[in-house]
């Protein structure tokens, strides 16, 4: 699980760094400069590990208001942000503003923490919880739970390790199936590798070798070799800090604020439709009044137009154009934060509603409308939305009716267009079907190919992965129903086979290697020579001297090809040894109406070690029936 960003947000001097470190033990702040003035500058990046294995990234930011645009560099990919509070100063003026930026961004879980404990007082303590509790009012952290800590005892420190590994496992994954998106914040060469860009991947996935595109450049470039936690993989997944080393690329040709993205999927643009929020401390605002635009990580210069007013007052919210200088990469839902020109403080923020909009009239009714209808989003968007958004990735017309609030017939009628146009798969069985983004369902049967493919490479005896396995491993919060509509579908379609407990690629069959083949030969051979009397499988194995897995495998090899039964635990006979001795028997009764042990036992030349288990079993598969101490035919 390691796709889930947390971090630091709070003033300058606050504890953050120190508090990364308490967490991580590394120290962040790489610069010379850094340790000198002992500020952050830059942005910092450590790894968290959890007591139980998993494993997050932990980014870093500086609270100084001279680094707000690194901060918002930062704050961008976090999932859970972690706002300091110096006990001994309490709310600051880069902690509100932080937390305006959280705010306007959304970042919807967070904890607040309390540092530098051991220099005050409990009473003290007190009044700054109080404080802050004030200041978070109204704010997506009014609810964010507190906890003072101190880096420097340590006080506090594993509850809030604890805290956070728990709010992390509630983190969904994201989704995997979009496109790249990776907005860089940092840029840097390393001798004898080139140009490395590094940034949380925020949609998608980035595999070693592909070619991507980087904005607003326009530059083509290849995925030379790929980190993630300064380990190197194939495959970076949403949510990673991740680190990519670019084929073809100078350091001096990008930098922050560019974006890496999967080719066509976004689009540079100086004109965007954005609905605005001006922050209730800010100064009123006038059309045209120029701002600084922050997307991701990047800054761009441009002009609010107000669509339907000559003024923005503090704490409204309105239609804007905004008018870049430069060009910016951006995306529909994107929530972006506006900074004034000069003197630079976060004044307000909002959501983009068309990324690359036309010119429009101001105080006109058809584009107003027009924007509202986009924000609230098109049926088709919004299904398209629910159906992306978290777990699970299969939902019912009902299910996906109660998250969108679309009437069912409007569910229906989009469904349909939907799936026309290739952009959702419905998944039917037994009088059930579900509805998945299309992108989003061949990830999860590439998923299951890999997974069975390994699988099958792993253990090339076996018949396949047991079922409950797939399940768990994968799928444990689908319910039973849909895991079998998909098992079924995908039987359907050839992709794989359920053969009982077993599921496998269509295109596996399980095959012995010379090795194996021999000692497969050897044991059938036993069989066939001992068919009444055949050695203890256990014992078998040891004269063959296997190891426990090699005999297992080898078991579950032969059971499944038939060629042997399990009689009891120990006892397995061969299926011709069955055979012979089903049709002795059956004979037997027809001439004699019924037969027991000890006929049994001289028909096969065998003795009562094997006989009575043997009956017991043909009892059991409903071969023979037990009348007393006889047996007829069932
Ligand atoms: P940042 O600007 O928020 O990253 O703050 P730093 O982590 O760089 O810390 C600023 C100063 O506060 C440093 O001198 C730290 O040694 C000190 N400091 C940080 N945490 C604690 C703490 O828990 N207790 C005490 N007494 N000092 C702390
Ligand atoms: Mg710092």
């Amino acid at each position: 699980m390691d796709y889930v960003i947390v971090g630091t947000a709070g003033h300058v001097d606050h504890g953050k760094t120190e508090l990364v470190k308490a967490l991580t033990g590394i120290n962040t702040d790489r610069l010379k400069e850094e340790r000198e003035r002992g500020i952050s500058i830059e942005l910092g990046f450590a790894p968290l590990q959890f007591s139980n294995g998993q494993r997050v990234g932990l980014v870093d930011v500086p609270g100084h208001e001279k680094f707000i645009k690194q901060m918002l560099a930062g704050v961008g990919g976090m999932d859970l942000v972690m706002l300091v509070v110096a006990a001994d100063e309490g709310v600051m003026p880069q902690t509100q503003e932080h937390l305006d930026i959280i705010d306007l961004l959304q970042i919807k879980k967070g904890i607040i923490v309390i540092t530098k404990s051991d220099l005050v007082d409990a009473d003290w303590l007190e009044l700054v919880r109080e404080e802050v509790r004030e200041a978070v009012r109204g704010t997506v952290l009014e609810e964010a739970p507190m906890i003072a800590v101190s880096a420097l005892t340590g006080h506090g420190i594993p509850e809030l390790k604890s805290l956070l590994q728990e709010m992390v496992a509630k983190t969904p994954p994201k989704s995997l199936a979009g496109k790249v998106r990776l907005p860089i914040d940092r840029v840097f060469s390393i001798t004898g590798f080139g140009t490395v860009v590094t940034g949380t991947l925020w949609s998608g996935k980035v595999k070693l070798g592909e070619t991507l595109q980087i904005l607003p450049e326009g530059l083509q470039t290849r995925v030379r070799s790929l980190q993630v936690h300064g380990q190197q993989v194939e495959e970076a997944l949403a949510g990673q800090r991740v680190a990519i080393n670019l084929a073809g690329i100078e350091v001096s040709e990008i930098a922050r604020g560019s974006v890496v993205v999967s080719p066509g999927a976004l689009f540079p643009s100086h004109r965007i439709d954005a609905e605005l929020h001006l922050l209730q401390h800010a100064t009123e605002l006038e059309n045209r009044d120029r701002v600084r635009v922050h997307v991701g990580t990047s800054e761009v210069l441009g002009r609010v137009v107000l669509l339907d007013r000559e003024k923005l007052q503090p704490g409204e919210t309105a239609f804007v154009q905004l008018q870049l200088e430069n060009v910016l990469v951006s995306a529909k839902g994107d929530r972006f934060v506006i900074r004034s020109y000069s003197p630079m403080h976060t004044i307000g923020g909002g959501v983009i509603i068309e990324p690359k909009a036309e010119r429009h009239k101001r105080f006109n009714r058809q584009v107003l409308d027009m924007l509202a209808t986009k924000l609230q989003g098109t049926p088709e968007e919004l299904i398209l939305e629910a159906l992306n958004a978290g777990e699970p990735a299969f939902l019912t017309r009902e299910a996906l009716a109660e998250k969108t609030n679309l009437p069912l017939p409007s569910v229906d009628e989009t469904a349909e267009a939907l799936k026309a146009a290739q952009k959702v798969t419905e998944i039917a069985a037994e009088g059930s079907c579900w509805l998945a983004a299309r992108l989003r369902y061949e990830d999860i049967v590439e998923q299951v190919r890999q997974m069975l493919g390994e699988y099958h490479q792993r253990h090339p005896l076996r018949p396949g992965l047991p079922k409950e396995e797939l399940r768990s491993r994968k799928f444990s919060q689908w319910g039973a129903k849909l895991f079998n509509a998909l098992l079924q579908t995908w039987t359907e379609t050839g992709f794989l086979r359920v053969d009982g407990n077993y599921i496998a690629l269509q295109s596996f069959t399980p095959t012995p290697d010379e090795a194996e083949q021999r000692l497969l030969s050897q044991i059938e051979r036993h069989f066939l020579d001992n068919k009444f009397q055949p050695a203890e499988w256990s014992e078998l194995t040891g004269r063959l001297k296997l190891n426990e897995e090699t005999a297992g495998e080898l078991l579950r090899y032969l059971l499944w090809k038939g060629i042997l039964y399990k009689i009891n635990e120990e006892l397995y006979f061969h299926r011709v040894a069955l055979e012979e001795a089903k049709d002795l028997i059956a004979s037997y009764i027809k001439e004699h109406g019924s037969v027991q042990l000890g006929e049994v036992r001289d028909l096969l030349n065998s003795s009562r070690k094997y006989v009575l288990p043997l009956l017991e079993y043909f009892d059991q598969i409903k071969f023979t029936k037990r009348v007393q101490d006889k047996r007829i035919l069932f």
